[in-house]
């Protein structure tokens, strides 16, 4: 058991997209035990693999509430097959201490992953439950995407920023998401 030093936002591996898992060694299963180690000890939901500095495409979930027993689930080489319905969501990341925001994402989330053994198992989380924006989370995590990018309101995002002594958010990696845009503004009208 080893709790990995997370990478703050600002360091660059955040940034980099990552690379498949081509065989899942004993080494990387202790990459996986250890980031299970590192996001529970830091009360974490979730956890990916850049953010303890390995380029890897691999992320922890769990969503289990404190009365409930442990339930992770690994993901190594995750797709997204499908998406759809879009929500806004309060979220922080462990990369980004004490800092929260309100960022778009999708309602309904499908996804095919690896498990820790290698095996492949289909996903779907709906309703804008915890699990889809985790899954939504950290997948874009293996992008070098963070969620400040999904920010609803980038200005107010940017002062709460500064005000934690994090760096602003860069324009260059601005997500326009006029798909989510349209279909927020059509929840509204509901
Ligand atoms: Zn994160």
């Amino acid at each position: 058991m080893a709790i990995l030093q997370i990478k703050r936002y600002g360091n660059e591996v955040l940034r980099k997209p990552c690379k498949e898992v081509s065989k899942i060694s004993s080494k990387i299963q202790r990459l996986i035990q250890d980031m299970l180690d590192t996001m529970y000890a830091n009360n974490g939901v979730g956890l990916a693999a850049p953010q303890v500095g390995e380029n890897l495409r691999i992320f922890v979930i769990d969503v289990s509430t404190n009365k409930e027993p442990l339930n992770p689930i690994v993901f190594i080489n995750p797709k997204i097959i499908s998406k759809s319905g879009a929500a806004i969501h309060y979220e922080g990341c462990l990369s980004f201490p004490d800092f929260y925001s309100d960022v778009r994402r999708y309602k309904n989330v499908k996804v095919k992953a690896l498990d820790k053994k290698g095996k492949p198992f289909v996903l779907e989380a709906k309703d804008g439950e915890l699990l889809s924006f985790a899954i939504q989370h950290e997948f874009d995590h293996l992008e070098g995407i963070l969620f400040v990018d999904h920010a609803v309101n980038r200005f107010a995002a940017d002062i709460e920023l500064e005000a934690k002594g994090l760096p602003c958010i860069d324009p260059e990696y601005l997500l326009e998401e006029k798909e989510l845009c349209e279909e927020l503004a059509k929840e509204e009208e509901k």
